[in-house]
């Protein structure tokens, strides 16, 4: 496809002209490579592990790869695609704290070295699968505000991290690192500062018997600016690099693994009306929901709010009017925005188009009542 490089793809001018049936995504590789980028400039000095599992499409996995990323993943098919899109098994880290044996297995068989882990039971695992990696322990923080929690599943608290990593020695492993997650589309960098500081009590319990860890992984959450105000990468970057310093007793390699940060907003999604119904509310329906794109209105039963925009050039603002829009099944949960505000002239053929919907959608995409994922077209 071609695109003409003095315009952006996610305008209403250029998007009005695509005539793919819809619903459908459109993504621009050079957003991605700018997101890594800016990634990169304002969380200095980290290693970059993108998280697979935001959005696991091999174009994606292709561009980032292109761009220096490294990769994070919890499965046997992640791998696989990494395998296919030529990743090496140097730039993997299996973050994963609980995994099926067979697994990793087939992560060490590839060549993958590192494997995060929170029990005995997984240490033990881990040498029977996987003899002599490298391990990293997974802690659990407090989270200071995140639209996805993750505090309960996983993570060890400071009371157990010299056990843990004195078994790993003994099992014959390398007590690599910590690793933490503070949950998805954090909304506080003070997580970042808390936990680093819990990272940091863990390195010195940790020294004190004579282990001195490599690799310190801040994991994910960086949030992204849908319609909530979110701290920027740029003020996040400054509170790690300010814990870092403060807290840190060495020097470790620091890594991180965003997921949502990379992808979100390399894409688009593009719907079309096809029904517009007054009852109580008006309803506009698309044909696209949250069942097949945007799994996250649902998870979040629509406070994650996406930007809606329209196909409308010309149209009266002040007769704006206020709108519950709904994908197409037939279940009352797929509610894609209510009381959004959108021009009253909207009819039936008519576009919406929501943007940075690039993470966590087509990954979770499914096709309930016979709406199948939109189509997946890439620019630049
Ligand atoms: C999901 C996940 C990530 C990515 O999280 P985002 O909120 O998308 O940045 C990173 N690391 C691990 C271990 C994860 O499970």
């Amino acid at each position: 496809m071609k695109s003409n490089i003095h315009t952006d793809p996610f305008s209403v001018e250029n998007l009005n002209t695509l005539n793919y049936p819809t619903p459908f995504y459109l993504f621009d590789r050079n957003r991605l490579r700018d997101n890594l980028k800016q990634f990169k400039e304002y969380i200095p000095n980290v290693d970059v592990h993108y998280a697979v599992k935001a959005n696991p499409t091999k174009d994606v996995i292709e561009t980032l790869n292109e761009s220096g990323a490294g990769f994070e993943i919890a499965s046997t098919n992640e791998l696989n695609l990494l395998m296919q899109c030529g990743v090496n098994a140097e730039k993997i880290l299996y973050s994963a704290p609980v995994k099926p044996g067979k697994f990793i297995h087939e992560a060490y068989e590839y060549g993958v070295k590192k494997f995060a882990f929170d029990s005995k039971q997984e240490l033990e695992k881990i040498t029977q699968s996987a003899p002599g990696s490298s391990v990293y322990l997974r802690l659990s923080v407090t989270e200071h505000g995140s639209r996805f929690s993750l505090t309960d599943k996983f993570g060890v608290t400071l009371d157990k991290v010299v056990e843990l990593m004195q078994y790993a020695k003994q099992l014959g492993l390398d007590p690599y690192g910590l690793t933490f997650h503070i949950g998805s589309q954090a909304t506080s960098k003070e997580s970042w500062k808390y936990a680093i500081r819990t990272a940091s009590k863990a390195m010195n319990l940790l020294e004190e018997v004579g282990i001195k860890i490599q690799m310190l992984d801040l994991g994910g959450g960086f949030p992204v600016q849908y319609t909530e105000t979110v701290p920027t990468l740029e003020e996040i970057g400054i509170a790690i690099d300010k814990a870092i310093k403060k807290y840190l007793p060495y020097r470790v390699t620091l890594v991180a693994e965003p997921g949502r940060a990379l992808v979100a907003t390399s894409a688009v999604l593009v719907t079309s009306i096809f029904a517009r119904i007054k009852r109580r509310y008006m309803w506009l329906f698309v044909d696209a929901g949250s069942y097949n794109s945007l799994f996250e209105t649902l998870e979040s039963q629509t406070s994650m709010k996406f930007e809606i925009y329209h196909s409308l050039t010309e149209y009266n603002k002040s007769l704006n009017r206020r709108y519950t829009v709904t994908g197409p099944t037939c279940d009352s949960l797929d509610v894609l925005a209510k009381d959004v505000t959108l021009p009253s002239e909207l009819k039936l053929g008519d576009r919406l188009y929501f943007k940075s919907a690039g993470a966590y959608s087509v990954a979770l995409a499914n096709s309930f009542n016979g709406f199948e994922p939109p189509a997946i077209y890439f620019v630049n």
